[in-house]
């Protein structure tokens, strides 16, 4: 009979230690919400159902726009605090009912890894579903207060909502996941609902980073090169190399779709390495060239991705020094963006390339973000105009006026400023009134082959371009040319 009892006593202890290891193997450890695996079957328990209000639902991928700067800055410990304060927070949300629209119990919190969770709604309206995440947001912006410190956080959503059409748990999370990446690309904490032209994106995307990845390989990037020439007196002043795509069957692709690829796959760097041992080469070729030599200075450009490696300064000054190329010549194009990131880091780069004698451009000069103060804070030796600020110049008196004191502080600091992307006589007059020093744009030239700027160089070295108007200013640029020679 005793032995009945103390059986019965170990088989009861089993049996909830079984339960336990289903349920801990079901749970994510840190948050204590579903995990990958447990989610993808209850989804696909309710995408299965025979009740179609149960296959009605919406799901929502969440991605933390922060999560890996507190991680970096704060430490791991405080990074898994954050992500279990994130996994209380959804889990408190999903069992809550109320807030205006119907959150039932079959809702769903779960964390795949990461920085990344998944919320399953049983709500399909989709004026519902967008005051949920909304509401969610809110929720999810609070501050968090891990131990001393306090931390925000907002979430880039993406948002599936099926009316029927998905039977498999895997896709609904795959599109749910293209939609976050796409409402990522539009700015922090955004939302975006899933559309096929999204999965298209995505899969054209992917192909292509595939391919990317082969074209140096297969020999299909070229560098073209577009002249930047001295306003007053129309002589060759420097180059900027951009990168051109040809693939065997897509044709020619534009930098501005493969340069994001290459950034957000890390390829970047690989091309970074090409681009340039490819222009010390070519550097080296028109070092025999007497009108593009010596005085010519020729510009690369840096993607603020690069930024987040260390051995920047380092590559590229090997990489010149091999070459036996003087680094006074190198200018590196940049935009204002690599200080918001790691801007200690990208100082420090930038400082180092400035030692070693290269000179840096703040590149696209007028959009986005753009402040003077940037001129204080980098060691910035030219300002580019972006194309956009450029395009109304002759017609615009505020652009105007803006640009002729930007050159007039720019002057005052050192700084020799470019305006690009001058199409048109008008502008260039305008560009040169106002003080710019140089000027590129397809008034001048077009980006061209190595040949191209030979020939360039040497039809200008010989007149001046009265046609555009601008030896009406001659005389009063020698300082700004004196600081290019
Ligand atoms: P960016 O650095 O601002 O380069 C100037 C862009 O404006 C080039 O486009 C050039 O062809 C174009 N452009 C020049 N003058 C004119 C003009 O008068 N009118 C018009 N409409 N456009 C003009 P591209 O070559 O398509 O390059 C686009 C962007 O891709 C570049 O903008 C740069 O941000 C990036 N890029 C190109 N090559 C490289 C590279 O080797 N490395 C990196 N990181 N980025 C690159
Ligand atoms: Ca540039
Ligand atoms: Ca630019």
């Amino acid at each position: 009979m005793r032995r009945h009892a103390s059986q019965r006593a170990l088989i009861l202890e089993l049996e909830s230690a079984q339960d336990q290891l289903i349920c801990v193997s079901q749970l994510d450890r840190l948050t204590g919400l579903l995990n990958r695996h447990a989610l993808i079957s209850n989804l696909q328990g309710m995408l299965s159902s025979d009740r179609v209000s149960e296959r009605h639902l919406t799901l929502l991928f969440l991605d933390f726009d922060r999560f890996k700067i507190v991680n970096d800055s704060l430490g791991h410990e405080i990074g898994d605090q954050l992500l279990a304060n994130i996994g209380q927070r959804l889990q408190t949300f999903v069992n809550r009912s109320g807030m205006g629209v119907h959150i039932d119990s079959k809702n769903l919190a779960a964390r795949l890894g990461g920085d990344e969770f998944v919320v399953v709604l049983a709500e399909h309206a989709e004026q519902n579903v967008q005051r949920v995440v909304e509401s969610l947001a809110a929720v999810l912006e609070e501050p968090y207060h891990l131990g001393e410190t306090q931390v925000s956080s907002t979430a880039s959503i993406g948002i599936v909502v099926n009316h029927g059409k998905y039977t498999d748990a895997n896709e609904m999370i795959r599109d749910a996941d293209v939609a976050m990446y796409e409402a990522k690309g539009v700015g922090r904490g955004g939302y975006l609902v899933f559309d096929t032209p999204m999965r298209e994106r995505v899969q054209r995307r992917q192909q292509l980073e595939v391919n990317l990845a082969r074209a140096i390989e297969r020999q299909e990037l070229r560098l073209v090169y577009q002249p930047i020439v001295c306003v007053q007196t129309g002589h060759l002043k420097s180059v900027e190399a951009l990168m051109r795509w040809r693939h065997p069957q897509d044709g020619h692709i534009s930098p501005a779709e493969f340069i994001p690829i290459a950034e957000e796959s890390g390829l970047i760097h690989k091309l970074f390495d090409w681009a340039i041992f490819e222009s010390c080469r070519q550097l080296l070729t028109w070092a025999n060239s007497i009108e593009v030599a010596p005085t010519c200075s020729f510009s690369l450009n840096l993607s603020p991705r690069q930024f987040n490696d260390a051995t920047l300064a380092h590559r590229v000054q090997q990489t010149i020094e091999d070459a036996g190329i003087d680094p006074t010549l190198i200018v590196f194009e940049l935009t204002e963006s690599v200080l918001m990131s790691e801007p200690k880091e990208a100082l420090r780069i930038l400082e180092t390339i400035k030692r070693y004698g290269s000179r840096i451009a703040l590149d696209d000069f007028g959009i986005g973000h753009s402040s003077l103060a940037s001129l204080h804070r980098f060691p910035v030796d030219f300002l580019k105009f972006d194309r956009s600020f450029i395009k109304d110049i002759d017609k615009n008196r505020n652009l105007a006026s803006m640009v002729n004191s930007i050159s007039v502080l720019a002057r005052n600091l050192g700084i020799v400023t470019v305006a690009e992307g001058i199409e048109t006589p008008e502008q260039f007059v305008a560009i040169a009134e106002l003080g710019c020093d140089l000027a590129q744009g397809y008034l001048i030239a077009k980006p061209g082959s190595a040949e191209d700027i030979v020939d360039f160089a040497r039809s200008r070295e010989s007149k001046v371009p009265t046609s555009t108007g601008a030896n009406v200013f001659k005389g009063r640029w020698e300082n700004s040319i004196a600081l290019m020679t």
